[in-house]
């Protein structure tokens, strides 16, 4: 894959996290966190050890705006799921091939384009590992916002999972109905991130009818924030696993199809191996008469 040099550079982002990076000895435990995180030995995803709201959520510093941070909110999308980028030279060529390869996981698998930041922008996606941790903005924040991936961070399933954030999505076990699927060991989650287990309202935050998905990209692992090595959240369902970290699950793409009303005609899935939906299901949906101004 070769890379475009002449790629314009947008202004600083709007939304930087830096007021929270001045928290610097904490956010110096984050990245000792990181770079001791190891694949094979560590059962937390290691997005979740950000040290940030739900692991690696970053909330916007303007008073209000966490409260708007639904999936529902039509103006937190991304028009006709255009997102404007800008990778950062934080990275070099094998990274920013591992963030292209997420994009591309987008691209593949949705009516989501990635497309390069070009002057007049009012909203794009700076992808940066200049401080601590894995995290994103949920959803369009306007004026530019940064995915930041440092370290061990720069992996394909924590890309993919941190751009799913920037384009709405929220955690999979935030979800109203979690309580169905999920149980909550609340004996084992170190005390102060016990706001990590938080869930929203169904008037906050839909699964666009989808259903729980054990297997999205977007669950909190078995061991998140967990104190004492046992088990945080388990499934109720003894087969199901979650955690996984490799990529979009099959109810991920759905749903983010929903989300971008992606016109099946127009984008399919590249390869069969990894869609067991139909769109013909997903236009159905939309021509039902659930109302979702509702939620507004
Ligand atoms: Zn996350």
């Amino acid at each position: 894959m070769s890379f475009v040099t002449c790629q314009v550079t947008p202004p600083p982002p709007k939304h930087n996290g830096e007021s929270f990076m001045m928290q610097k000895l904490y956010m110096e435990g984050v990245d000792r966190a990181i770079a001791s995180w190891h694949p094979s030995r560590n059962k937390q995803n290691v997005w979740e050890l950000s040290g940030l709201y739900e692991g690696d959520i970053m909330m916007p510093s303007s008073s209000g705006e966490s409260e708007r941070n639904a999936i529902l909110d039509d103006t937190l999308r991304w028009h006709e799921g255009v997102v404007p980028y800008h990778i950062s030279d934080d990275f070099d060529d094998d990274e920013k091939e591992v963030i292209m390869g997420a994009m591309d996981e987008f691209h593949q698998k949705s009516c989501i384009k990635f497309r390069p930041y070009e002057e007049g922008d009012d909203a794009y996606v700076v992808v940066r590992g200049n401080n601590p941790g894995c995290w994103s903005y949920v959803g369009r924040r306007g004026g530019g916002q940064v995915v930041n991936l440092r370290g061990r961070c720069v992996q394909h399933g924590v890309a993919v999972h941190e751009l799913l954030h920037a384009v709405g999505f929220h955690h999979q076990q935030s979800a109203a109905d979690r309580d169905d699927f999920v149980k909550i060991h609340w004996q084992n989650i170190v005390p102060r991130t016990r706001g990590n287990f938080r869930k929203y309202s169904p008037f906050k935050v839909t699964d666009f009818n989808v259903g729980y998905d054990y297997d999205s990209v977007m669950h909190y692992s078995s061991h998140a924030f967990s104190k004492n090595g046992k088990k945080t959240i388990t499934p109720l369902d003894e087969g199901a696993n979650i955690g996984q970290r490799s990529g979009m699950s099959d109810k991920d793409q759905m749903k983010l199809n929903i989300m971008y009303k992606c016109d099946s005609s127009r984008n399919r899935p590249a390869s069969s191996s990894s869609s067991s939906f139909s769109y013909p299901q997903l236009q159905s949906f939309w021509d039902s008469p659930f109302d979702f101004s509702y939620f507004k």
